[in-house]
């Protein structure tokens, strides 16, 4: 009983300090800094605010029984504990990554017990942070796919032959690290009582490993998936992998039940979700939530419907590459 009443007052607090997050509240409404009238917070987060680090501290957040946000606003970070450890989803990068082991703490976890990094693709605003993330955990496996670990070991070649620094829009590439548990379709890592499943669902990179597990409403499970890589890039090719990946998600028997949405970006720069946002949106609105009302993430409609929106912008994104028009997109 003791442990279930803290439980709830720290996720009243976590709840208030979203609320008073200066994004949610004087940040949009005025001010030398506010963003676009426009712009959601969400949107902000990559667009009007995407360099102003401070803005980006966005207070972590307690979305399920057991799975917390635990990122700045431009990236996602997903936590799941289990009784033998912590899994994180994704990394962020510099200069945020001491905020994500500050989120951490805040929920009341210790950093050193994560046990598995899991990088849904080899992109740097994912994998920037490892390196630091790794030296608060040492006993972290850190896991993707062959092909994204291929991505993540040619950019620190780059960065340690130099190469990486003529770039004049180089980001700090964190501290570099190398290759450790390479994961593949049909996997499933079990930690604790919590099961991960593998696939691979690429388009957005060449691998883009996607999970699925199950995430507990006061108990009450319900089927989540974390799609890697949820925008298109690389042309035909790259656009033609990610339409099978759209695909094989509304209709893949693996993936019929899922019910809980968890991106990677709270705000999608290709299919922008139409709720204003995949995570802060649905937040202010769990804050609000009373007894008896609907989870705000539990959304299997509004899920396949974000899947329709981007099926059809990926087929006319694939018959534009085919004339040679496509301009690159990413996430
Ligand atoms: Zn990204
Ligand atoms: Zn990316």
């Amino acid at each position: 009983m003791k442990v279930r009443s803290l439980t709830v007052a720290l996720g009243g607090l976590l709840v208030a300090a979203l609320i008073q997050t200066p994004g949610n509240a004087q940040g949009r409404q005025g001010g030398q800094a506010a963003a676009p009238a426009n712009e959601t917070l969400s949107a902000s987060f990559r667009g009007s605010k995407a360099r102003d680090w401070e803005f980006q501290k966005t207070a972590p957040i307690k979305v399920f029984d057991n799975l917390y946000y635990v990122g700045p606003g431009n990236v996602s970070v997903w936590m799941i504990p289990t009784t033998d450890g912590l899994i994180i989803f994704d990394a962020t990068q510099e200069p945020l990554v001491d905020h994500v082991l500050d989120s951490i703490r805040k929920v009341g976890f210790n950093p050193a017990d994560i046990r598995y990094i899991f990088l849904t693709h080899g992109h740097l605003d994912h994998f920037g942070g490892v390196g630091k993330l790794k030296a608060a955990a040492p006993k972290a496996r850190i896991a993707t796919l062959e092909e994204d670990w291929a991505l993540i070991d040619t950019f620190y070649k780059n960065v340690a032959s130099g190469a990486a620094a003529k770039n004049p829009n180089a980001r700090d590439p964190g501290i570099p690290f190398s290759r450790d548990l390479v994961i593949k379709e049909g996997d499933v890592i079990t930690l604790g009582k919590t099961q991960i499943n593998v696939y691979k669902l690429p388009g957005h990179t060449a691998g883009s490993p996607s999970f699925t597990f199950t995430v507990y409403d006061n108990g009450r499970p319900h089927k989540a998936v974390l799609f890697g890589g949820p925008g298109q890039r690389n042309g035909v090719e790259g656009g033609t992998q990610f339409l099978q990946s759209l695909r094989r998600l509304k209709t893949g028997k693996e993936f019929a039940d899922v019910e809980v949405p968890v991106h990677v970006h709270s705000h999608l720069n290709t299919y922008p979700d139409p709720r204003g946002g995949t995570v802060f949106e649905p937040a202010m609105q769990l804050a609000k939530r009373q007894a008896g009302q609907p989870h705000p993430f539990v959304i299997p409609k509004q899920w396949r419907e974000w899947l329709d929106i981007a099926e059809a912008g990926t087929i006319k994104y694939v018959e534009e590459a085919k004339a040679g028009k496509a301009a690159p997109v990413g996430n």
